[in-house]
């Protein structure tokens, strides 16, 4: 880093929760890292501080226009007490292209890792070690100048919080019921999309109140322009092996370039599957399924890694695959990716830092 990064220690560490009962992104570490942008000096002044509240003026521009963008990410402990992170420097370039599409000034991705890294090791004591635990990591920026102008801010602040999770799932992988979204879309081509702001997951929260009112966990989003191709699950990318070859949505502009999509992508052409990345209809899907061919569905994220669907429901015709099942192929990527992300596994891509 070229600028020192300064550490201010807590006086009062919090008493850390209990491993069984974490949750997602409830409990927060004792520290937090801030680095500041204003025009004059661009990004400076990078210190590592006690968590805390933060004082904004209530016209800094994010509240009024979502000029924000965020990332998410994991270090896990291994058994022999090593700290790992899966590909962090994939999440800082995403956060950079993130920035380019809401104009905030681009953040030097490894002064931003060295920051991530430091901050780890000063709340190292705060990954959790049970199976499936592990330090979720929330790198973000805002935009806090004072001025209801609507127009790139010159000042913002780059931070990053972290908080000790659980497993996705309790009882090990289930596979969920998903809602065909009809009425609502996430984003269109053009939009926002492919970025990691606020505003995409703001836009989503009615329809995802909408399918857990009808009994669903998530909604699977079509796109916006035609409304009948499929783009994501709920905030996952999504993949549907079908007659032995998977299937994936190819990123269009609206779609998350999601790190675990790319590193399921990397992982089937390591063995061999066949993997193809196009533009999937609801209509075909549905199709397959009469025909017998649908195998499989999964989501893929940071949070859940992966994610069986068991059942969809579009225009109210439901249909279940894999016999509500989780499938062979969602199991053996889901073993095989946490195992490369908690060091149990060997790590062929070096994905490991
Ligand atoms: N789509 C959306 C909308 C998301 O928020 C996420 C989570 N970051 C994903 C897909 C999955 O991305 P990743 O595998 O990088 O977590």
């Amino acid at each position: 880093m070229t600028q020192a990064l300064d550490i201010q220690h807590t006086l009062t560490k919090k008493i850390k929760p209990d491993e069984d009962k974490l949750g997602f992104g409830i409990h927060f570490t004792d520290h937090m890292f801030i680095l500041d942008y204003t025009a004059d000096k661009g990004w400076h002044q990078p210190r590592i501080i006690p968590y805390q509240p933060i004082v904004l003026d209530p016209a800094a521009k994010v509240f009024h226009y979502g000029q924000t963008v965020f990332e998410g990410l994991k270090a896990y402990k291994t058994e022999d007490g090593r700290i790992l992170l899966f590909r962090p420097e994939q999440n800082l370039q995403r956060l950079n292209r993130s920035n380019e599409r809401l104009s905030i000034p681009y953040l030097d991705e490894e002064l931003a890792l060295d920051a991530l890294k430091q901050l780890i090791v000063v709340d190292q004591d705060w990954i959790p070690s049970k199976a499936g635990t592990s330090l979720y990591i929330r790198p973000f920026i805002i935009a806090t100048e004072a001025l209801l102008g609507v127009a790139p801010s010159t000042r913002y602040q780059f931070m990053i919080i972290m908080s000790p999770v659980g497993p996705y799932y309790s009882e090990g992988v289930n596979p969920v019921k998903i809602f065909v979204e009809s009425q609502y879309v996430r984003a269109v081509n053009g939009g926002v999309g492919e970025a990691k702001t606020a505003g995409n997951y703001a836009a989503g929260l009615k329809a995802q109140e909408g399918a857990t009112d009808k009994g669903y966990s998530q909604v699977l989003w079509l796109d916006g322009v035609h409304r009948k191709y499929i783009e994501e699950v709920g905030s996952m990318n999504v993949f549907f092996k079908i007659n032995g070859t998977v299937h994936t949505p190819a990123l269009n502009g609206s779609i998350l370039d999601g790190i675990t999509r790319k590193s399921i992508i990397q992982l089937l052409k390591h063995w061999n599957i066949p993997v193809v990345e196009r533009t999937i209809s609801i209509e075909e899907l549905y199709e397959h399924h009469a025909k017998g061919e649908l195998e499989e569905a999964f989501g893929t994220g940071t949070a859940a890694v992966i994610s069986p669907i068991g059942e969809l429901n579009w225009q109210d015709q439901k249909i279940s695959l894999n016999g509500g099942q989780t499938g062979e192929l969602s199991t053996k990527l889901y073993q095989t990716l946490t195992g490369i992300q908690n060091g149990i596994l060997p790590d062929p891509f070096n994905w490991m830092v």
